[in-house]
């Protein structure tokens, strides 16, 4: 059943290295536009402008497109989001409500048939041939949701599972949404787990520091289900007993609450 769904899923290209954010930032563009295929573009927002430097997807279908995640900083999303969303109305909708995510919410507000949903919309979202599944993952952050693209088998796990520091706000809520997630992706058939960062580098359990804006060696964006089964079991070893933990392709970081950020800024 799940071979015979995967047999079906639309096929795409991954880059082997993105755009970071310089060596020479007057020749890096703001926006690395990376077509995964003809439907789904994929968008990183450069370390010279954000050390965050997050990735955003827009999603087509025949009647709309979708966007999940709107940048870092001053971002300068919705002028460039207009150029690539073909007339289309736009729904945009949020791996979670950090900084780092919902930046430019209020420039895309600002453009007629764009339709902004709150952080922690969690629901389907219904694009004309093509359907987003939502799944809420609360853990990272109170508002954290996973979407799951039927059309090409990637599940977007936002700041969740990505190849860097995930950072955990709320462990007992976490290691349930990541229960709850592995099951749910177990049911379906995934080709690729995408974050929303990259933080790891290219040696295995080495991550670049926080605030690195150019990370010339840095780990593939992309992750599968053996990283969410990892994770889950290594959540599971931990027994309650959250520790930071460095593993292959990303490091497990519980945090108090208190003083929960990514960097300093406030920012995530
Ligand atoms: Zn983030
Ligand atoms: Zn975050």
């Amino acid at each position: 059943m799940l071979l015979l769904l995967a047999l079906a899923l639309q096929a795409g290209v991954l880059p082997e290295k993105w755009m970071t954010g310089g060596p020479d930032c007057a020749q890096t563009p703001a926006w690395q536009v990376h077509p995964y295929n003809a439907d789904l573009l994929i968008l990183r927002q450069s370390g010279c402008v954000h050390y965050e430097k997050p990735f955003l997807y827009l999603l087509f279908g025949r009647e709309r497109a979708m966007l999940l995640d709107t940048g870092a900083g001053r971002p300068g999303t919705a002028a460039m989001v207009e150029k690539l969303r073909r007339g289309l109305p736009l729904v945009v909708v949020h791996s979670h409500g950090h900084g780092d995510h919902v930046a430019g919410d209020g420039e895309l507000r600002a453009l007629s048939g764009v339709t902004v949903m709150a952080p922690g919309f969690a629901e389907k979202v219904e694009l004309g041939g093509r359907t987003v599944e939502a799944l809420a993952i609360p853990g990272h952050d109170a508002t954290s949701v996973a979407f799951y693209d039927q059309q090409t088998g990637i599940l977007l796990t936002g700041d969740s599972l990505y190849p860097g520091r995930l950072y955990i706000q709320d462990f007992p809520q976490y290691l349930a949404s990541m229960q709850q997630l592995l099951a749910f992706a177990g049911a379906r058939p995934v080709r690729h787990v995408l974050g929303t960062h990259i933080e790891q580098s290219a040696t295995p359990f080495v991550d670049y520091p926080v605030r690195t804006t150019y990370q010339p060696a840095e780990h593939r964006l992309e992750l599968g289900m053996e990283h969410l089964t990892e994770l889950v079991r290594e959540l599971r070893l931990m027994a309650g007993k959250p520790e930071r933990k460095a593993l292959a392709s990303f490091t497990i970081y519980p945090r108090p609450p208190r003083n929960f950020q990514h960097g300093s800024t406030g920012a995530q």
